[in-house]
């Protein structure tokens, strides 16, 4: 089976293309800067041994010339991973938001895409253009299954205690306010992978998996099901991010306002976009970051305390929630890559069982590895994230599953409002 993968942003669209059948990637890419006058194209095909390269700048007016070009590029002579793409056999797309109404991969539907766009006001930069992607491959392919995987789905088993904020109730029924979370294809993907590697079942297991990127995020992860997870109604809470400030007391919103006469547009985008690593020491890549405390730079080593400290603070929480412990995960930009920042989370753990072997930590070995030394009760890995195959795989598993009788495709336990209705 192949499977097509997409992303659609506001301004780009991420592609990827997989035989499932091997579970290799056989063409990927990234249109960035749709509508804009120099729209730029980044496209891979990949054989067993070798990668090409193609990168090209084109005015794309909109989604649909996108995927168009998309289309032209994976069958193309050259850049060509298929000879028609009558041999794609599904699409599925990632979109951020599914709400309540979801907890599952689910094809779609006209009903699915209109409780996706009823999820709009809670993630009013994701999701249209995530459904716009949904329109335009089903009119590019025609009779071809499309399938969502939303980012909060793997997150929908947290129980109420979880989910709640000590709001007045009406706010939770009335206006959905309650924690999504957010990232869950990759806890999902890193968390599977971890069972993997231990050899044992998923079921068994107790982890805490780590996401660091741009965006930052943390969930505890029992049996396979995410217990709870650290951003929240929107992907600002939690962690400190790149730009973002995570968690913070909420009063200091209306103190700022109050204080500095600016609008809530302006704080909204500084709490989003000049916050986190940004805020406190004017960069947000963690390289520069350490580059320059390395130099001295007294805000760059507040920046990476800070930004330590929290994922300390989590973990400890999260092994209280889990009740015990068998392994930490770290993953994506930061987590895969950065030994400083993981020596920093994880020294003076030994109250929970996890001792690091530094060395090892440091040596930066080809991923997946363990960095736990050998007495050490928890494992801590690190493996990459690959949201992308996830999606397939979840995409693949629905379709399979399509071809089996509906009692073995009921939806899981744990769901509050349960979307079976979707699975019609
Ligand atoms: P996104 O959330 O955009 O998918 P990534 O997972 O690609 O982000 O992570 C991007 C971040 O990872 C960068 O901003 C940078 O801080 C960090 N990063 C990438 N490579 C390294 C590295 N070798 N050492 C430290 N940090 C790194």
């Amino acid at each position: 089976m192949i499977i097509l993968v997409l992303n659609a942003g506001s301004s780009s669209l991420k592609y990827q293309l997989f035989d499932m059948d091997t579970s290799q990637v056989m063409a990927a890419g990234v249109f960035e800067r749709i509508g804009e006058a120099n729209g730029i194209i980044t496209h891979r095909l990949y054989s067993k041994t070798t990668e090409t390269k193609t990168v090209f700048e084109q005015k794309i007016t909109d989604h649909r010339q996108a995927l168009d070009c998309v289309t032209d590029l994976l069958t193309g002579p050259v850049t060509g991973a298929i000879e028609t793409i009558s041999q794609i056999d599904a699409i599925g797309h990632r979109v951020v938001q599914g709400g309540e109404a979801f907890n599952r991969a689910t094809r779609i539907n006209p009903h699915v895409k209109k409780a996706i766009q009823e999820n709009n006001p809670l993630a009013p930069l994701h999701n249209p253009p995530n459904l716009t992607g949904i329109e335009v491959a089903e009119t590019l392919f025609p009779g071809v299954p499309n399938v969502a995987v939303f980012d909060t789905e793997f997150h929908q088993s947290m129980p109420p205690r979880a989910f709640m904020y000590a709001l007045p109730y009406g706010y939770y029924t009335d206006l959905k306010v309650r924690r999504y979370g957010f990232h869950g294809t990759s806890h999902k993907y890193v968390a599977m992978e971890a069972a993997r590697l231990m050899d044992r079942d998923i079921k068994d297991l107790n982890l805490i998996t780590i996401h660091l990127g741009n965006g930052c995020s943390i969930s505890a992860v029992q049996g396979g099901r995410c217990i709870d997870t650290s951003m929240g109604m929107t992907p600002l809470a939690g962690l400190m991010m790149g730009t973002r400030t995570g968690d913070m007391d909420p009063a200091i919103i209306s103190y700022l306002l109050g204080s500095t006469g600016m609008d809530f547009v302006k704080l909204d985008d500084i709490l989003n976009r000049h916050s986190g690593l940004k805020g406190i020491c004017e960069m947000n890549d963690m390289r520069d970051i350490h580059a320059a405390a390395a130099k001295g730079d007294a805000r760059a080593r507040l920046a990476t305390d800070m930004f330590c400290y929290r994922i300390k603070k989590y973990i400890g929480s999260y092994a209280a929630a889990l009740g015990c412990l068998d392994a930490v995960i770290f993953t994506a930009g930061i987590g895969e890559n950065d030994a400083v920042v993981r020596e920093i989370v994880l020294k003076d753990l030994t109250i929970l069982g996890i001792r690091l072997d530094t060395a090892v930590n440091r040596s930066n070995q080809t991923r997946p590895f363990h960095i736990h030394a050998p007495d050490s009760c928890v494992q801590v890995w690190v493996i990459s994230t690959n949201e992308e195959f996830q999606i397939a795989r979840e995409t693949h598993s629905l379709l399979t599953a399509d071809k089996e009788p509906e009692k073995n495709r009921l939806n899981t336990p744990g769901n509050v409002n349960g979307s079976s209705r979707f699975f019609t």
